[in-house]
């Protein structure tokens, strides 16, 4: 592969981290790092003249890869023929909107000028699928978050007090199964569930262990953070999808409030796809959006990020981890369904769903997720997503962001959503449309920041050259009063510059690139190591239909692997 020095001139630079709110200059790019000048005779030359020019987007949190993706494409075959992708030169086929194959997956995500997407939630046992899968997803680099909300071993480990072994075992996960950061999805409550109870709030002991979810929560919390790890706990809360359940998402939050400390201001908790999270009211007749109570929380903490799960009028499919969730949520819809268990570690579910505007609920919930972006004061604790596809595919994405900068979007819809959901919501009052800058942090340099991820986000010297170049051109477009022009030219870039290589023009792939996958690399004590190592030997023994030897995903089945590493305080 020859390096491309490349010039993008005169285009609408925005760059939040730097400080660059759409000043004309020009961008230079070599060796797939932005520079501060190349050789303009040696370099392609980019007209970006009324054009913006911005850091590739980078997605702390959509499902695109694993066991759980792969079991939606086999229970929604009409998903793929909706969306059927012919091969080109340059790419190959691929079907699938809600649940797309891992081509489309990645072309679809660089022609929106996405250069970075994490997969956030996934078995550990199962990652080899997952690797395999990522490794198979052009254009992206990536990265994935095994799942240790239920997981036996941590439970026992949280039991016996042993908490050094425990952040040795976190360690050693990641490292083993070449995953990134930590992922609670309803901790506690599968596996309560898995024997036979409930998904409960965080002072219900899990039957056989003998822990609460708050002891999982915060005691993951404190092994994340003595570890290093670049990106903070990312969690999925218990009672997802339960009217009223804005208490036990601000108890989660709270729990981990001490653990924050000093920590250099960096949040140590990351609350994912808070509009399911956040419902007010005792029953589905009465429901309410508790985007407020949220709101007000995160405006007056430092140690806590989210991300919204924005739902989108669709059809799409829902998969998840909270194996009690989709089990109820097939109850109420009669939808399709699959359950499934993952031996010591997780449960899954997946079950379609059509969100409608006529349906209170879904209206609610509509609202909610815009609520709370909208409350919220500081972008940068603010991820857009829509976690994809629970709440609507990522492709939908340039809409959410029309609705963020358009009150008159938003309003557009609202007209048309259940009229009861209107009367009881607070959205038709709020007055504020994110500026572009405060979508670009949402978007971007918020999420790489949230990650851990120096050089992505942004458009400084010694960044990555991962930019989107998108026709816009603010003196005829505005967001606010023109919010579907905004939409069209957010959808499609005009450019996408992968590691200084141009990947996308004109809004069609031109060229493939495999990516990165990254993992992060906690070095603990060797003694610690040892001492846990052991364990996990009769661990596997006892618990697995596996080997040990089996389990750990070598270095050489990853394309271009990225270690993370950072030294651990244990
Ligand atoms: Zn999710």
């Amino acid at each position: 592969m020859t390096p491309q020095n490349i010039i993008i001139k005169n285009g609408t630079v925005f760059d939040p981290v730097n400080r660059i709110d759409g000043e004309v200059m020009d961008i230079a790019v070599s060796n797939g790092k932005i520079v501060e000048r190349v050789n303009e005779s040696s370099a392609i030359v980019i007209d970006a003249s009324g054009k913006v020019v911005l850091a590739g987007g980078v997605d702390i949190h959509s499902h695109i890869a694993g066991p759980k993706v792969n079991m939606g494409r086999i229970l929604r075959p009409e998903d793929h023929y909706r969306n059927l992708k012919p091969k080109t030169a340059v790419k190959r086929s691929g079907v699938g909107t809600s649940c797309p194959s891992t081509f489309t997956t990645g072309y679809d995500y660089s022609e929106m000028g996405y250069t970075t997407v994490f997969e956030p939630a996934n078995p550990p046992l199962k990652m080899l699928h997952v690797i395999d899968e990522l490794n198979d997803t052009p254009m992206l680099d990536k990265a994935c978050y095994p799942l240790f909300g239920n997981n036996w071993h941590v439970m026992e480990y949280l039991k016996d007090n042993r908490h050094d072994e425990l952040a040795a075992y976190v360690a050693w996960m990641l490292k083993s199964v070449k995953g990134y950061a930590v992922k609670l999805v309803n901790p506690g409550g599968v596996e309560n569930w898995k024997w036979g109870g409930e998904t409960t709030p965080l002072d219900e002991p899990v039957k056989h262990f003998d822990v609460t979810p708050r002891q999982i929560i915060q005691g993951m919390c404190n092994a994340v953070k003595r570890l290093n790890l670049p990106h903070q706990m990312h969690i999925h809360a218990n009672m997802l999808g339960t009217p009223g359940n804005y208490e036990t998402a601000l108890e989660t939050l709270d729990s981990v409030r001490q653990i924050a400390g000093a920590n250099d201001g960096k949040p140590v908790i990351h609350l994912t796809h808070v509009q399911f999270n956040i419902y007010g009211g005792t029953n589905w007749m009465n429901l309410s959006s508790g985007a407020e109570h949220l709101a007000k929380y995160i405006n007056n903490h430092n140690h806590a990020s989210i991300d919204i799960g924005q739902i989108v009028f669709s059809d799409t499919t829902t998969m998840t981890a909270d194996g009690p969730f989709e089990f109820k949520l097939q109850g109420m819809t009669g939808a399709r369904w699959i359950n499934g268990d993952i031996e010591a570690e997780t449960g899954c579910g997946i079950v379609p769903i059509h969100y409608k505007k006529s349906n209170y609920v879904h209206a609610i919930m509509w609202i909610t997720g815009l609520e709370a972006s909208l409350m919220i004061d500081d972008p940068w604790k603010v991820c857009m997503t829509t976690d994809h596809p629970n709440g609507g595919y990522f492709t939908t994405y340039p809409r959410v962001m029309a609705w963020l900068m358009s009150k008159k979007a938003r309003q557009k819809l609202t007209n048309k959503v259940n009229k009861r959901a209107r009367s009881k919501t607070a959205l038709e009052s709020l007055d504020r449309e994110y500026t572009f800058s405060e979508v670009l942090i949402s978007t971007r340099a918020g999420t790489a920041r949230l990650l851990g991820l120096k050089n992505k986000g942004h458009l400084g010297v010694g960044a990555d050259a991962d930019i989107a170049i998108h026709d816009l051109d603010f003196r005829k477009i505005d967001p606010s009063t023109t919010p579907r022009k905004f939409r069209k030219a957010m959808q499609k870039a005009v450019y996408t510059i992968k590691d200084g290589e141009i990947v996308v023009k004109d809004g069609e792939v031109v060229k493939s690139v495999p990516g990165r996958i990254y993992w992060a690399d906690a070095k603990v004590s060797d003694d610690l190591a040892r001492t846990v190592e052991t364990d996990l030997r009769q661990k596997f023994q006892d618990y697995y239909t596996v080997q040990m030897s089996n389990y750990i995903i070598a270095e050489k089945h990853i394309v271009n692997s990225t270690p993370v590493r950072v030294n651990a305080e244990v």
